[in-house]
């Protein structure tokens, strides 16, 4: 089922294709955990479905392109087609690595198995080192005839310029709260999903691979702690060393939502009103020190969830976070 909010786009993408003006190269910039990948598999398999649209042809059925129900669309959606490559950083790893790259080039520079179009996706593409995106600038100066390539990426000026002015941009924006909502609903049958978008916020393909229940149990959990923490009367390492062990990074979003709340409490507009970003800190004169405070502690932990790489003691950058909490000794929002 298309997800409303990626309907435009797909019917763009169609009659680009059909008109035969597809770019070689696409860049799907998008909200994170709206549906950037999503979007790429189906522009694969519109270019591979053996029933679909050929470039040129007039075609009366287009709305049935891709037909989903071909070998080729099957194989496709499976991750099986000989003609289509995706390219994620391996497990143990958050970087697509330059030997990946190499790969995939490889992989483009072979006629098609089907006789029709190759296809490769990198997802999250802005996740590219620099050695892997020269590796990659290659293929996208000459790509082999008849090729797709999609880059997914959510913070796309992390990408060289010269990777960026070779590909079409895709501009995917995260959905309507209740477009998400009626979504995950269809899709993942009924759940507390409003509450899900709360704590991951609109990212409905995050929240279609959660486990709803599990992310409002953590959230609850989180919060406790953090509120425990506050008062003083928690134990620092205790709650540290367990974070640490079991899905830390849903626990730090947890963390920056608290984060947020409060800081949205202290600049006294209930919520939903301040966009926290990174790096803007509206502090003016006369505020209080416990927004500083606030602030300072958000960064710690956005640096700590943008360290995951990073061969940091995560248990101890947790505990410490959680002490500064403590000696603060805020008041609740
Ligand atoms: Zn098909």
């Amino acid at each position: 089922m298309t997800p409303a909010w990626l309907a435009p786009h797909v019917s763009r993408l169609r009659s680009a294709f059909a008109a035969g003006r597809l770019p070689h190269a696409l860049l799907i910039h998008e909200a994170p955990g709206a549906g950037g990948e999503w979007l790429a598999g189906w522009a694969a398999r519109m270019v591979l479905c053996s029933k679909g649209l050929r470039p040129g042809a007039a075609s009366a059925d287009a709305e049935a392109s891709p037909c989903e129900h071909c070998a080729s669309c099957q194989r496709a959606a499976h991750g099986q087609h000989p003609d289509l490559t995706l390219m994620r950083p391996l497990e143990s790893s958050t970087q697509i690595r330059i030997e990946q790259v190499r790969d995939l080039a490889a992989e483009l520079a072979l006629t098609a198995h089907q006789g029709g179009y190759k296809v490769g996706i990198l997802s999250p593409a802005d996740s590219m080192n620099r050695f892997a995106a020269n590796a990659l600038l290659k293929t996208l100066e000459e790509p082999p005839q008849g090729t797709l390539l999609i880059l997914v990426a959510s913070q796309p000026s992390r990408l060289p310029a010269t990777i960026l002015s070779r590909c079409q941009r895709v501009r995917v924006r995260a959905p309507e709260r209740t477009e998400a909502v009626a979504w995950l609903e269809a899709t993942r049958g009924p759940g507390d999903w409003e509450r899900v978008l709360g704590v991951l916020g609109i990212a409905p393909m995050t929240a279609a691979a959660a486990d709803p229940a599990g992310v409002i149990e953590i959230a609850a959990e989180v919060h406790r702690g953090l509120e425990e923490a506050a008062a003083g009367s928690g134990d620092p390492v205790a709650l540290a060393e367990r974070w640490a062990r079991s899905e830390l990074p849903l626990r730090l979003t947890c963390v920056e939502n608290w984060l947020t709340e409060r800081i949205r409490g202290n600049v006294g507009g209930g919520s939903g009103f301040t966009e926290v970003r990174p790096g803007t800190h509206p502090l003016r004169h006369g505020e209080s020190l416990d927004l500083r405070q606030l602030f300072g502690l958000l960064d710690a932990v956005r640096e700590l969830k943008a360290a995951f790489d990073a061969p940091i003691n995560r248990g101890l950058a947790l505990e410490s976070l959680l002490r500064s909490l403590e000696a603060r000794r805020f008041t609740s929002a």
